[in-house]
């Protein structure tokens, strides 16, 4: 199963694939984390587009889309599947991603487009915490760890996201009305668009994912 996750920041996409990418045995592919992966790292890629990051801006495609392909040409033959999520984030990252998994003699089963209110994802994004060990993701109030500050599942210590401040959140919400919106008509034209409201919190758009899911698996059957 092939699956894009669209959506605005904060509007859940990788707390889903998070919750699902074992049940579905997929690989989850989040292009923020390979970015913060190489920041981290102080790659000669991480220190050229740190910059883009930290002030809200997209990554220029080449750089991104390079990353995807050498993910997808690693993993191509095992079979598993996908879920992308944060990418693509603009139309020509949509066009190049279905043209990689071509030549992989792959494609999209569908882009599930959840929709949140801009409020809720301010307040989801503000009060975000990510484990600094294994990517876990929380939030102060909505998911709020056991231990303030330590990742349920690891241990490992929790911090803020440097881009998740009121200033750069609105700047991401700018970059994503303006490139990322209007890939969800990429996806309409293809007949791949299934949409979810996302205001709900994570287990409504799980139970709504996997409801999706059947429906997609027996129309294949
Ligand atoms: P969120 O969905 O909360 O904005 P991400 O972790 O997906 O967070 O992305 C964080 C930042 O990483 C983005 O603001 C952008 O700078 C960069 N980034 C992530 N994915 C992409 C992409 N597909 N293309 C360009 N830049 C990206
Ligand atoms: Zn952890």
């Amino acid at each position: 199963m092939i699956i894009v996750l669209l959506g605005a920041p904060g509007a859940g996409k990788g707390t889903l694939a998070g919750a699902l990418k074992e049940q579905l045995g997929v690989h989850h592919i989040s292009t923020g984390d390979l970015i913060r992966a190489e920041i981290k790292a102080g790659t000669a890629i991480g220190l050229e587009i740190k910059r883009y990051v930290e002030s809200g801006a997209l990554v220029p495609d080449e750089v991104v889309t390079r990353m995807i392909e050498l993910r997808i040409a690693a993993t191509a033959r095992d079979g598993k599947g996908y879920m992308f999520d944060g990418f693509p984030r603009t139309s020509a990252q949509a066009v190049e991603l279905d043209k990689i998994l071509s030549r992989n003699t792959l494609k999209i089963d569908f882009a599930l487009f959840m929709e949140a209110s801009v409020d809720i994802v301010i307040q989801r994004l503000t009060g975000r915490r990510v484990c600094r060990a294994c990517g876990a993701l929380f939030h102060l109030k909505n998911m709020p760890s056991k231990k303030p500050g330590v990742c349920d599942a690891c241990g490992g210590e929790l911090y803020q996201r440097a881009d998740d401040n009121e200033e750069t959140i609105k700047k991401r919400m700018t970059v994503y009305n303006e490139s990322t919106m209007p890939i969800v008509d990429h996806y309409r034209l293809q007949g791949k668009l299934k949409m979810v409201n996302a205001d709900g919190g994570a287990e409504q758009v799980r139970v709504a994912l996997l409801k999706i899911l059947n429906e997609v698996n027996e129309k294949k059957s």
